[in-house]
């Protein structure tokens, strides 16, 4: 049993079961025993791979996207760059070497990342070679400036908690026991979600996040008020359907139940909630990696770099293009949601609702 299994098996048993948003928290963040506060959890030897951990590809065009959307807005002189959940900061290495030849771009910008684990902080810092400030919260982010910003894989990460539909209600799942065992329980009805009642069926489950839709807000306003974009990449789709809650240790399916502190917690994201909880901001339409990838020239990019490449490493690097591109792979199960100032053009990739 891992040392935060029985906390919160103590902990349930004092004040009764918790909703699936608390254990998430406490088996993501918790200072001592949480996944991401105590270890670097990406790349081939850790349990899961992230585009940026596929290829730089990625990045570049992601940051080709970004200064793209800076002059677009006529390059204002004082940017926040900024990162939610920058993993070992392999991205924002590549976003900031591939936009290095654009004039003014670098001068322009005070980068600032949001992270919660002392761990990856030290890994970003070290990979990233550039003047950065990290911060807990995105409430913490300096305002009075145009705000770019880049999330992958952030919102998966941040708790959610799951409805399941009786006829006329919902109740709430929620982690509770069976003998001496964390189990699944419902609560009794609760009043939640009463639009969710026209396109579901009983006993379909639907999931919120609430955690998500307050930073959305957040970036929402600061860009609607000051300018900018915000480019968020994740797996989801444009409404929460279903039970998408899962875990993962050594790039293998768990029992998110199973031993909590020791695998990767996360769930699909709801991009029309995050869109609508950023109004006044702009939201693009919902574009696939994929489309948005082709769309930035992943193919051109991906033939000059071949070039150089021969045997194992032209083979892998043809491998990681399909992968981030591929509808099998990662193309169409990851998409992209651009948030910006109404009035403006939204970032390069993707297009206007
Ligand atoms: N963007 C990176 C890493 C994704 S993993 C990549 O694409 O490779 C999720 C990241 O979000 C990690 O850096 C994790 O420590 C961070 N994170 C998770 N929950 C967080 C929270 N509530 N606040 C801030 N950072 C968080």
């Amino acid at each position: 049993m891992t040392p935060l299994e029985e906390r919160l098996i103590a902990r349930i048993r004092a004040t009764g079961p918790i909703t699936i948003a608390d254990f998430m928290t406490d088996c993501l963040l918790d200072p001592d025993h949480g996944y991401y506060t105590t270890r670097d959890p990406l790349g081939a030897s850790g349990d899961f791979t992230t585009s940026p951990e596929v290829s730089q590809m990625f990045g570049e065009l992601m940051g080709l996207s970004l200064a793209q959307a800076w002059m677009d807005r006529g390059t204002p002189e004082r940017i926040l760059l900024a990162e939610l959940g920058p993993g070992r900061g392999t991205l924002m290495a590549d976003v900031l070497r591939a936009t290095s030849g654009v004039p003014g771009f670098h001068a322009a910008l005070d980068l600032h990342l949001i992270e919660a684990s002392p761990t990856l902080r030290a890994r970003q810092t070290e990979t990233i070679r550039h003047p950065l400030t990290h911060h807990d919260r995105i409430e913490d982010l300096p305002d009075g400036r145009p705000l770019f910003v880049i999330a992958n894989e952030f919102f998966d990460a941040l708790p959610i908690r799951q409805f399941q539909r009786t006829e006329t209600a919902w109740r709430e799942r929620v982690v509770g026991l069976t003998g001496d065992q964390l189990a699944f329980g419902l609560s009794g009805p609760v009043a939640a979600l009463p639009l969710r009642l026209g396109d579901t069926k009983p006993g379909e489950i639907v999931e919120t996040s609430p955690a998500s839709n307050a930073i959305a807000a957040t970036l929402g306003a600061r860009i609607a008020e000051d300018g900018g974009v915000a480019l968020i990449i994740d797996y989801g789709d444009w409404r929460s359907r279903g039970d998408t809650f899962q875990a993962v240790a050594n790039h293998e399916p768990v029992d998110p139940l199973a031993e909590p502190g020791n695998a990767d917690l996360t769930a699909h994201v709801d991009f029309e909630a995050l869109a609508q909880a950023a109004s006044p901001a702009a939201a693009s339409a919902m574009t696939p990696q994929g489309v948005f990838l082709e769309r930035l020239g992943i193919t051109p990019r991906a033939e000059a770099l071949a070039r150089n490449l021969t045997g194992p490493a032209l083979e892998s690097h043809i491998a990681a293009h399909r992968r981030l591109t591929h509808p099998k792979e990662m193309g169409t199960l990851f998409k992209v949601l651009a948030l910006y100032q109404p009035g403006t053009p939204p970032p390069p990739g993707v297009d206007p609702q």
